[in-house]
């Protein structure tokens, strides 16, 4: 009998086992259950628009993690990774950075978790202005595959933040390897920025790099400008003539921008003539109250302000603009006799003007950002490219 107890010891002790283990699987479970549960509740708050009671009970996550140490590594690591990144969204930025760096720094973690880690701690260096040591911990994370296309945007956009147009161009270039655009606005603007930003005594050639940025983005108007420009300075009106007029091709909205710079070659080359047919060209495919008014002026300063207000008469019953409108009035004051009818025109001509004055002049297709001057990054939605001439975009 005693024999037989013996041997039914090991089964004893093996059934004990069993159902300590089978009981202390269960207590996991229900703790990561209850994680679980936790951490829906904590999501369906952020969702809802509750950050202060999310905080609060990821806190409270964190605080049974620390005491009971019984749960999953990866959830313990999830969970500390949302609050920091809670704090962050808060604007408590230096808590978020005590978060991740002790996650970074954690002997608990592996080089995947940490990698994470890493990814939102850039975050929060980017989000007090230490782009140096954003920029450091993303070069890092551009060697790991799954990180690098996130962390090449994140160093264009700190490059972009420092002016530092020739690192924005070389994380951009290798951002175009890894996902190929069609139309690369960014890169295109990042050559533009880089050439203007060129010394005279610079090694490269800008003219090389404006023609690299009309490859990656060939409607990039301002490239076009810019080559005009050097064209300009070196005398050779001929080219600069091409690229100005290419802007009628690249973006019509933006034609506006360079017929001042067109007329001015046109009047070097002598060949005004040109620059009429140029514009009557301009007409027939976009409607812009520059074009109408640049026409105006050839007409006026060729035929006298008499044609070039029948001119705008036609244009206007066409398209009506405010600013055709304004200079209407004006050539009808110039041809008026004196009396209380030129007096009330120069009373609409001033009141026509003080509104155009109070307007803006460009204005972000994407956004609604208005502006006097032109950006060509918007200031308020960070897209490049999106303020256009209100000329150019619409009758007013
Ligand atoms: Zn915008």
């Amino acid at each position: 009998m005693l024999e037989l107890l013996f041997l039914l010891l090991p089964i004893a002790a093996a059934y004990g086992w069993y159902m300590g283990h089978r009981s202390a699987k269960k207590d996991q479970e229900d703790i990561s259950n209850k994680l679980s549960r936790d951490y829906v509740t904590g999501v369906n708050f952020l969702l809802s628009n509750q950050p202060e009671k999310a905080v609060d009970l990821f806190l409270d996550m964190l605080q049974k993690q620390e005491t009971e140490n019984e749960i999953e590594n990866s959830s313990q690591f999830e969970a500390e990774l949302t609050l920091g990144n809670l704090f962050r969204s808060r604007g408590e930025v230096d808590r978020a950075l005590r978060i991740h760096q002790a996650l970074d720094r954690s002997p608990n973690y592996t080089f995947e978790q940490k990698l994470l880690a890493k990814q939102q701690l850039a975050k929060d260096f980017i989000t007090v202005g230490f782009y140096d040591r954003a920029e450091a911990l993303y070069i890092m994370l551009v060697d790991e595959p799954e990180f690098a296309e996130g962390a090449l945007q994140q160093l264009a956009v700190i490059y972009q933040k420092t002016k530092e147009w020739k690192k924005a161009v070389n994380v951009a270039e290798k951002l175009a390897k890894i996902a190929p655009k069609e139309d690369n606005i960014e890169l295109a603007h990042y050559y533009c920025e880089y050439a203007a930003s060129l010394s005279v005594e610079a090694k490269e050639d800008p003219v090389e790099i404006l023609h690299t940025a009309l490859k990656v983005s060939p409607t990039c108007v301002r490239a076009s400008m810019l080559l005009a420009n050097v064209f300009i300075q070196q005398k050779n009106y001929r080219s600069a003539v091409k690229n100005l007029e290419n802007v009628l091709e690249q973006n019509p909205a933006y034609i506006g921008e360079v017929l001042s710079d067109l007329k001015f070659c046109y009047q070097e080359l002598s060949q005004l003539d040109n620059f009429e047919l140029f514009l009557i060209k301009a007409s027939q495919i976009c409607h812009n109250s520059a074009v109408d008014l640049a026409l105006a002026d050839l007409i006026a300063e060729k035929d006298g302000t008499l044609a070039a207000q029948t001119k705008l008469y036609q244009q206007l019953n066409q398209h009506p603009s405010t600013f055709v409108f304004h200079r209407f009035i004006q050539y009808q004051i110039d041809n008026a006799e004196d009396g209380r009818a030129k007096d009330s025109l120069v009373l609409l001509h001033k009141m026509v003007g003080e509104r155009i004055r109070q307007g803006f002049d460009y204005r972000c297709v994407n956004c609604g950002y208005q502006t006097h001057k032109l950006i060509w990054c918007c200031p308020s939605c960070r897209q490049w490219e999106s303020i256009k001439p209100i000329r150019g975009i619409e009758h007013n």
